[in-house]
């Protein structure tokens, strides 16, 4: 049996998926991983030092040109063959018998383009805040013209983007859903994710250690050695054919 149809396997006989993506379920629409080398401006620069508030307050006019120019580059990107099989498979879920529970660490907003549920664990690339007093700051998100630095008319401090930086927590909802996923599923599927970010890269142990059976996809495998069933494809590649075959087997147990 090939590994397709031994994780299409492992999938139908689960009443509980807990899905992780990370930015490589993107990359096939266009959107460079953070381990993709920059480019321009800011190809002397690792996104780990812009990416935290230490390099926001050190050159904030930088870093908002930086989020600035990242919001340009996904602007017009839309989902891929990996973001629509993964929101089929979710509006079918729930007649199939299943649950599914998709949670990402992308910032940008494909999965909800392609008409998924998702919780979102590193928050949106879309919505900015004031990092003094924290008000939300929805004007500017997609004037992508605006390069000078935005005050908060509350108090005056910085508007950043509302993601979630290195060093810094996670939302507490997405985060108590993403451990309940991960803590009661019977299948892991991990998609496009280095699995070196955590806490989000914590969840696949977890949900190994309650017992779950984990996938995963990705080209480059990661170091992982928890996981049962590699596929070593593009999730654009992959996804479509691993969910076609998991509904047939599905429709063909509930029928048989
Ligand atoms: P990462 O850049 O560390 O890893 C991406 C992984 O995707 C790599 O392991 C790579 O081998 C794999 N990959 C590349 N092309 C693929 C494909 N076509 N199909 C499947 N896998 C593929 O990204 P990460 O693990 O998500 O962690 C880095 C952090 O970067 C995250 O916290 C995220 O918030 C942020 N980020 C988000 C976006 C986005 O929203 N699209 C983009 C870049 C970075
Ligand atoms: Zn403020």
């Amino acid at each position: 049996m090939n590994a397709v149809t031994q994780a299409a396997n492992l999938l139908a006989h689960a009443k509980q998926v807990c899905i992780l993506t990370g930015a490589g379920v993107s990359a096939e629409s266009g959107i460079p991983t953070f381990r993709d080398k920059q480019t321009g401006l800011w190809e002397s620069y690792r996104a780990e030092e812009l990416a935290s508030i230490d390099g926001f307050l050190a050159q904030p006019r930088f870093v908002w040109q930086w989020y600035q120019w990242r919001r340009n580059l996904i602007k017009d990107k839309r989902p891929n063959a990996a973001h629509r099989a993964l929101a089929q498979w979710q509006s079918s879920a729930a007649t199939l018998g299943q649950r599914v529970t998709l949670i990402s660490q992308n910032v940008d907003d494909l999965h909800e383009q392609a008409g998924s549920t998702v919780h979102k664990l590193h928050g949106s690339i879309w919505h900015n805040h004031c990092i003094d007093c924290g008000a939300p700051y929805e004007k500017n998100a997609r004037q992508l013209d605006v390069q000078a630095l935005i005050a908060c008319p509350a108090c005056g401090g910085y508007v950043r983007p509302s993601v979630v930086w290195f060093g810094e927590g996670l939302p507490a909802q997405p985060w108590r859903i993403a451990e309940q996923a991960a803590t009661g599923c019977d299948v892991f599927l991990s998609i496009g994710t280095s699995s070196v970010v955590y806490p989000a890269a914590g969840l696949v142990s977890l949900a190994k250690s309650c017992g779950a059976k984990v996938i995963e996809v990705n080209p480059n495998p990661s170091d992982l050695t928890i996981v049962d069933i590699q596929l070593a494809y593009k999730a654009g590649e992959v996804l479509p054919k691993l969910v076609t075959e998991m509904t047939k087997l599905l429709e063909k147990l509930k029928s048989g």
